[in-house]
C-alpha cells in the first residue's frame, strides 16, 4: 500500500529520497531525516537533508527567478495557478492519503486538507485579476494619486507538521499570484508530503517555462532555518508553528527589518449558553476537540459552559468520546488517528497528570490506547480526554496549548464571565459561541471588541474547520498574521503610493512655496 502510494506520487527513486523502507531497518547516515508513520511508529522513508551549500544554491535560484517571474502579468500567473490546482485535483485522493500516512490525521481530513489547497488555487486565480489598488484625490492641482501592489521578492515559507500540504498552499499560491517566488522549509516531521506537493507545483511551472518558482529546502532548524530567517534576500518570512518558534523567528526577522507573517499556536474555547442547540454544540465540540487527534491549531481545547447545563452536557460528551473509533487513519471507519510521535504522547500524559494534580477531574480518557493489534500496536495512540476544572475554575494547565485531544471544562454564571475566561489566555486564534439568543451571539461579536478577542469567531459552529475565503489567523501570541482569503494577499506584496504630476508648475504638498 505504502509503496503503491509513493509510486503514484512519483516518490519512488526520487533523488531526495534515500531509502524506501519496507521493514524495520533504519539507515545509519547522519545526513538524512526519517519520515515516520505515526500509526505504526515505523519509518516510511529516509530523506536527504540539505546542507548550507544547498540552501545557498536554492536561495540564489529563487532570487534570480524572481527577477523574471515578476514581469509575468498577474492574470498569466493566474493561468499557472489554475493549472497547479488542476494537477492537485488529479491526485487529490493519493496526496490526501499521503498526508494521512505521514501526519496521522484520518484520510477524510487528509483529502480535505489537499482540497483546501485546491480551493486556495481557485481563490488565487480569481485574485489574479483583482489585486486592486485604490486611487485617492491629490491636494495639488494637476496631480493624481494611486496605490499599487508590486511583487516583493522570494518568500521564505516555514510550515508546521500538522498541515503539511495546505499551510504551504495558503502561502505559496498567494505569493505566486503576487509575483513572488517561494522557498519552502517544511517541518522535518512531514517531509514526504512536502516533496510530493512542491514537485507537482514546480513541474507545472516548468511546463509553462517558469523555473525555480517553487523550491524546497529540507534541512535542520540550526542550519537551514536560521540561515533563512536571517537572510535579507527574503523580504518576507511566513512562519507557521508554535508560539516559541514564532517569538524567535519574529525577533530575528525584525532584527534585519524584514517582514514576518506569523501563524502560531491557539488555545481555543467554545462557549455554550443554556439556550443553545445542544445537539449541534455536542457534535461541533467533539469534532473540534477530537478531530486530527487534537493536533489542529484551531482544535477546541476549552469548553466554557453555563453551569445549569454542565453536568448533563458533560455526560453526553463522555458517551460521545467513548464511542470515537480510534485506529488506522487510512481506514475509512476511523474517526481519530494517532499523535505524531512519542514526545507528543509524553506531552499528553504530562498535561493529564498535571491537570489532575491541580484539582481537575478526569471524566474520560487520559491513557494510551493499548488494545490495537499488529503494526498499530506500536503507534502513538491515546484516548480522547475530558478534564473538568475544580470549583473556582482554577486550572493553570489549561492555559497551555497541549497539542493533543484534551478538553478542559469550565463553568460560568454570566456571559461576561464566560468572555473573560475565554480571553484569559495568551493566544488569540479561534473562538466559538453556541447560543439561542441573537443578543448573546452579537455580544460575542461586539464591534467595540468587548466579546471574543480572537482572530476567528464562530457563532453556532465549532472552533476548527475554517473556509479559505476569510483571512485566517489570530491575535496576541498567535502572532497577528493573516493568511488565505480576504485581503491576505497584500502581505505578499510591496505597497507603492504613486503621485503623478501632469501640469507645468511645481506644486508642493502642504502649500509650501519654494521660489
Ligand atoms: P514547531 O514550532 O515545532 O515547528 C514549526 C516550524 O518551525 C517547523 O518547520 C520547524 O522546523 C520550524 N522552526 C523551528 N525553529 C526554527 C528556527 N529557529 N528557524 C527556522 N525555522 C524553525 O511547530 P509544530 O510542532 O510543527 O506545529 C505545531 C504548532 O504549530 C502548534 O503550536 C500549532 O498551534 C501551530 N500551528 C499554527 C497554525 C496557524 O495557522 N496559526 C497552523 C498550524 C499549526
Amino acid at each position: 500500500m505504502t509503496h503503491e502510494l509513493l509510486t503514484k506520487l512519483n516518490l519512488v527513486n526520487h533523488p531526495r529520497i534515500v531509502t524506501d523502507f519496507t521493514g524495520d531497518e533504519t539507515p545509519e547516515k547522519d545526513n538524512i531525516v526519517l519520515s515516520y508513520n505515526p500509526a505504526t511508529g515505523k519509518p516510511i522513508a529516509g530523506i536527504r537533508l540539505d546542507s548550507q551549500e544547498d540552501y545557498e544554491v536554492v536561495t540564489a535560484k529563487a532570487a534570480k527567478a524572481f527577477k523574471e517571474f515578476r514581469k509575468i502579468p498577474a492574470p498569466k500567473r493566474g493561468e499557472l495557478i489554475r493549472r497547479i490546482g488542476n494537477a492537485y485535483r488529479e491526485v487529490l485522493e493519493e496526496l490526501g492519503s499521503l498526508v494521512a500516512l505521514e501526519m496521522g490525521k484520518i484520510k477524510a481530513e487528509g483529502i480535505g486538507e489537499v482540497q483546501e489547497t485546491i480551493d486556495i488555487t481557485d481563490f488565487a486565480v480569481g485574485l489574479s485579476r483583482q489585486m486592486y489598488g485604490i486611487t485617492m484625490p491629490s491636494e495639488r492641482p494637476e496631480h493624481a494619486m494611486k496605490e499599487q501592489w508590486l511583487p516583493m521578492g522570494p518568500v521564505g515559507i516555514i510550515t508546521a507538521f500538522n498541515f503539511p500540504n495546505a499551510v504551504w498552499g495558503w502561502n505559496a499560491m498567494l505569493a505566486a499570484i503576487a509575483g513572488d517566488t517561494c522557498v519552502w522549509k517544511p517541518s522535518l516531521i512531514a517531509p514526504l508530503t512536502a516533496i510530493a506537493t512542491n514537485d507537482i507545483a514546480q513541474r507545472v511551472a516548468s511546463e509553462m517555462g517558469y523555473e525555480d518558482i517553487f523550491q524546497l529546502v529540507i534541512g535542520t532548524d540550526a542550519i537551514v532555518g536560521e540561515s533563512m530567517i536571517a537572510d535579507r534576500r527574503y523580504p518576507l518570512i511566513s512562519a507557521t508553528g508554535s508560539c516559541d518558534m514564532g517569538r524567535h523567528v519574529g525577533s530575528v526577522v525584525a532584527g534585519r527589518l524584514g517582514k514576518s507573517l506569523l501563524e502560531l499556536g491557539g488555545n481555543n474555547a467554545v462557549i455554550i449558553e443554556a439556550d443553545a442547540n445542544l445537539d449541534l454544540a455536542l457534535q461541533s465540540t467533539v469534532f473540534g476537540s477530537v478531530g486530527t487527534c487534537g493536533q489542529r491549531c484551531t482544535s477546541t481545547r476549552r469548553l466554557i459552559i453555563h453551569e445549569s447545563i454542565a453536568d448533563s452536557f458533560c455526560a453526553k460528551l463522555v458517551t460521545a468520546y467513548e464511542s470515537v473509533r480510534i485506529g488506522d487513519p487510512l481506514d475509512s471507519n476511523t474517526l481519530m488517528g494517532p499523535l505524531i510521535n512519542e514526545q507528543s504522547v509524553a506531552g499528553y500524559e504530562h498535561a493529564v497528570k498535571t491537570a489532575c494534580e491541580q484539582g481537575g477531574t478526569l471524566l474520560t480518557g487520559g491513557t494510551r490506547v493499548t488494545n490495537l493489534e499488529g503494526d498499530l500496536a506500536t503507534g502513538h495512540f491515546v484516548t480522547p480526554t475530558i478534564i473538568r476544572a475544580p470549583e473556582g475554575n482554577n486550572l493553570p494547565m489549561a492555559l497551555d496549548e497541549t497539542f493533543a485531544p484534551i478538553l478542559y471544562v469550565f463553568t460560568y454564571k454570566t456571559l461576561q464571565e464566560a468572555f473573560d475566561m475565554q480571553n484569559d489566555v495568551v493566544q488569540g486564534l479561534s473562538s466559538a459561541i453556541f447560543a439561542g439568543s441573537s443578543n448573546a451571539a452579537q455580544r460575542f461579536l461586539d464591534p467595540c471588541g468587548t466579546g471574543s478577542d480572537c482572530g476567528l469567531a464562530y457563532v453556532n459552529l465549532g472552533t476548527s474547520g475554517a473556509e479559505i475565503g476569510g483571512a485566517f489567523g489570530g491575535e496576541k501570541d498567535t502572532g497577528g498574521g493573516r493568511e488565505s482569503g480576504s485581503d491576505a494577499w497584500k502581505a505578499y506584496s510591496r505597497r507603492q503610493t504613486c503621485t503623478i504630476g501632469f501640469g507645468e508648475t511645481l506644486e508642493l504638498a502642504q502649500g509650501i512655496r519654494f521660489e
